[in-house]
């Protein structure tokens, strides 16, 4: 059996879109699972799409999600370069070769030439003209002049382009992984160009020849090139190659189901669809990235992996050794799967949850320091400890700033309901008293001596915990307020039911 060897092979046209990474995510898995190769080619033959920083984007990108190639750029191997544009003087002869064979032959039609000729057709009423088995012998090419012409303006420069000789009433068939048995008549395929005017080579031609030279077993790819692949697999049978086993992955589809999840979704949706932040070169509008709104690259990997994929129990959270051992093409599913917006926030706040405490407080650190409070790190992790389960962002768990500073202000409907001036005070300074003469100030502490309080003053709950709560908080919700006692310590608790009786009376 073949080395497995799969690639990813992004245009760099543009930000990665999370599409993009998914595919990455599913043949870095295949690499991984079958102890084969995963590399990163950057396809930029074509210098009219080339858009400046979307390479490191998508370098960046990888690198972020934690699906990194064991070779291609930025990585170096045995196959190197991995960008196109450096192995532009390789695939010249590849194409030349096909033309000694019989497979391709030489083209030269002008842009008017093939404007004019699709205009008529279009007069003539048959639209979607094509340069094909049939139309190729009216045309100037190596086929139709005679052969000392072809020399002639070979010799003289003549523009030309080299064409892929379709051959007619042929079936191409292969196997998909995923979609099983596809065939195509040859009929219904054009005569692509492989070889441009310019000098360079098609996407076509760079990435059957690139495929082949990098030995690549897999072609692992979005269903969008599944119309490009039995012109491929015709390549492949040209060239006398050994074809690499196709496996094309359905969309990922909007959160209504109603198309394909497009790059402009993202924002007007309320989402990212992109893994990082971009900004557009051009225009300089920025686009938001899961990185930037604070998602975990692991929820997010975790997330893209059971979009397309099923594990075939109910399993949702996967380690990556997990995802390694679980994961095979055969249980991609055939239709494009739906986004879903809100599940990805939970496998956040899965990943959130899971998170040892130290980490989250070194997470939590930077948003406290841009926030001008200066704790310690040890408390930051007590900060997590309280308030992790209601969070799904590490910055959520910042939802309330009284767990570092008395509140500037107290809700007025909560104090309008709630607070009876001067009686609330009076209650409020005889439960503190009670609070102060305790020890440890535990919540345990705190809840017993909370309940003896009750117990003393024949007070339900309801008429005792929303007044301690606002004069801790401010409001009447977050974690609760033994809790939120307990954690800012004995000695703040007493200073906001001095600060809160004076200030509501
Ligand atoms: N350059 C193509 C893309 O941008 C690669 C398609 C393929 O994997 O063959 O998706």
């Amino acid at each position: 059996m073949r080395k497995v060897r799969v690639r990813f092979a992004p245009s760099p046209t543009g930000p990665l879109h999370m599409g993009g990474v998914r595919t990455a995510l599913y043949n870095y898995l295949f690499a991984k699972k079958h102890g084969g190769d995963f590399l990163l080619r950057i396809e930029d033959t074509d210098q009219a799409r080339y858009v400046p920083g979307a390479e490191q984007y998508i370098i960046e990108a990888l690198k972020w999600c934690g699906i990194e190639p064991n070779e291609g750029v930025g990585y170096g191997g045995n196959c190197a370069p991995y960008r196109q544009s450096e192995r532009k003087p390789m695939y010249k002869p590849y194409a030349e070769q096909l033309v000694e064979k019989g497979w391709a032959y030489y083209a030269f039609d002008t842009s008017e030439d093939l404007e004019n000729i699709r205009k008529q057709a279009e007069l003539a009423k048959m639209p979607n003209w094509q340069y094909n088995s049939i139309s190729r012998m009216t045309m100037k090419n190596s086929l139709t002049l005679p052969a000392d012409e072809v020399q002639r303006r070979l010799a003289a420069g003549d523009p030309y382009v080299i064409r892929f000789k379709m051959p007619r009433n042929e079936e191409v068939r292969f196997q998909d992984l995923i979609r099983g048995w596809v065939v195509f008549s040859t009929n219904e395929l054009d005569d692509k160009v492989l070889f441009k005017s310019d000098g360079m080579p098609t996407y076509h031609l760079a990435n059957v020849v690139d495929d082949m030279t990098m030995d690549i077993s897999h072609v692992i790819r979005g269903e969008e090139w599944l119309p490009s692949a039995p012109l491929h697999v015709m390549l492949y049978k040209a060239f006398e190659f050994e074809a690499p086993l196709f496996a094309h992955l359905p969309l990922i589809l909007k959160p209504d189901g109603n198309g394909k999840l497009s790059k402009r979704d993202g924002d007007r949706l309320g989402f990212p669809v992109f893994p990082l932040e971009w900004t557009d070169p051009a225009t300089g509008a920025v686009s938001s990235g899961y990185r930037e709104n604070g998602y975990f690259p692991k929820a997010f990997i975790n997330m893209l992996l059971l979009l397309g994929w099923a594990p075939g129990n109910n399993q949702e959270i996967f380690t990556e050794q997990e995802m390694i051992e679980a994961f095979s093409i055969e249980r991609i599913g055939k239709s494009g799967s739906k986004f879903d917006p809100d599940k990805t926030r939970w496998f956040n706040q899965q990943y959130l949850r899971s998170t040892p405490l130290p980490e989250l407080a070194e997470m939590l650190m930077p948003y406290l320091k841009e926030k001008g409070f200066n704790v310690t790190q040890e408390y930051a992790g007590k900060v997590a400890h309280l308030m992790m389960e209601r969070a799904v962002f590490v910055k959520d768990m910042l939802e309330g700033d009284y767990l570092f500073q008395a509140p500037a202000a107290y809700d007025d409907d909560a104090v309008a309901k709630r607070w009876k001036v001067g009686e609330s005070s009076v209650l409020m300074n005889e439960w503190g008293a009670r609070m102060n003469a305790l020890t440890d100030f535990t919540v345990e502490e705190i809840d017993a001596a909370f309940k003896q309080f009750l117990a003393d003053k024949s007070l339900g709950m309801g008429a005792v915990m929303p007044l301690f709560r606002l004069l801790l908080t401010g409001t009447l919700t977050g974690p609760a307020a033994a809790q939120v006692a307990a954690l800012i310590g004995k000695e703040e608790v007493m200073r906001r039911i001095e600060l809160g009786t004076q200030k509501l009376g």
